[in-house]
């Protein structure tokens, strides 16, 4: 969908905008089911990357406390763990630029995966840069959906990282796409950046071809000792309005309510359900300090009548755990548990 034509859903009275929204998701979606999912950092801090939002950048004094890639068997026992709590997906992410193909750390992932994947679970992974050949690796040994957010506009991309390109984001979603994983990707808002930033990042996503099946919308946590740790939080009505345009763009994709609830007002988190979102990152085991508690997601959903998905171990490709950019938003660096769990395919595509 065009800029200007975002522009113009965007700008109308909000309620004209979020009942466009919902009826966009009700053909496409059960409304009221909402999927919860969660994430394992399976390398935590020392990134080079300088994204300006992140802990996990070493350009950065942050209180992130740094942990090597973990080993298979820490990671199996996570996963094993996982799948016996119902989980049919499981989601890994790495705190570093990219990987190569032939180094010994993209084979421990490739290994990991394949572990991982033997348990009978989906493998979703978040590494950063990979090109054609890493893709196809990884989708070989096993990886379902890939996740990497465009962060931002390209017009404002250059303002939050300077190490690599709003390009290199591009033409590793393009490897992603070529390789037949599913692409999550989304972005950050509340990082100083425009409503033309944000309905650019939309029309982009949008246009990609296939569009992404997962699209995180986070809103910034400022981090303490990165370059935005003053960043004022996001106005609870440009949310709602960037989550109904989204779910208007992207009818098909999973629209990810993802970091910054904690900021968000159970109102708030309402509204944005009702107008297209239909994920959260759940857990407090992951997201200590920075996400509310299960006790508390499960109040909310059971006061809203929205149903948690039911665990089942129906295969989907239409939607992934992430993310990159959530996983450097949480100061904590403490491992994640597990995507919990994941089946819903859009209505339209049931049989
Ligand atoms: S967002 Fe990713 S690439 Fe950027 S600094 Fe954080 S971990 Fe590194």
């Amino acid at each position: 969908m065009k800029l200007e034509q975002l522009r113009t859903r965007y700008r109308q009275p909000l309620f004209d905008l979020i009942s466009q929204s919902r009826q966009i998701h009700l053909e496409h979606w059960r409304g009221e089911e909402v999927q919860r999912c969660s994430l394992l950092s399976i390398k935590t801090g020392g990134c080079s990357e300088d994204c300006a939002y992140c802990a996990q950048s070493a350009h950065y004094s942050t209180s992130l406390e740094r942990e090597d890639l973990l080993s298979i068997e820490q990671i199996v026992d996570v996963a094993t763990r996982a799948r016996a709590q119902g989980a049919t997906r499981f989601c890994m992410g790495a705190a570093w630029r990219g990987v190569r193909a032939g180094t010994e750390k993209f084979e421990r992932v490739l290994e990991i995966v394949r572990e991982v994947g033997a348990l009978g679970m989906e493998v979703c992974v978040t590494l950063g840069e990979i090109g054609p050949v890493e893709a196809g690796k990884l989708k070989a040994a096993g990886v379902t959906a890939y996740n990497h957010n465009i962060d931002t506009s390209p017009e404002f991309y250059p303002e939050i990282v300077s190490t690599h390109t709003f390009q290199d984001r591009l033409d590793t979603i393009a490897a992603v796409q070529a390789s037949g994983m599913s692409v999550c990707s989304g972005g950050i808002i509340g990082m100083g950046e425009s409503e033309d930033d944000r309905l650019r990042m939309i029309e982009i996503l949008s246009e990609l071809d296939p569009q992404p099946q997962s699209v995180p919308i986070n809103c910034l946590m400022p981090q303490r000792g990165t370059p935005l740790e003053n960043q004022p939080p996001v106005d609870i009505f440009e949310l709602v309005r960037l989550i109904a345009v989204a779910r208007i763009a992207l009818p098909e994709a999973r629209v990810r309510l993802a970091a910054g609830r904690t900021r968000i007002s159970r109102e708030g988190q309402a509204l944005c359900f009702f107008a297209g979102a239909n994920s959260i990152f759940f857990g407090d085991k992951l997201l200590t300090a920075k996400n509310p508690g299960v006790d508390v997601d499960l109040a909310l959903l059971s006061e809203l009548g929205l149903n948690i998905e039911a665990v089942s171990r129906t295969t989907s490709t239409t939607d992934t755990a992430d993310s990159e950019s959530i996983l450097s938003s949480f100061t904590d660096g403490s491992i994640s548990d597990l995507k919990t769990v994941v089946p819903n395919q859009p209505a339209n595509k049931r049989a």
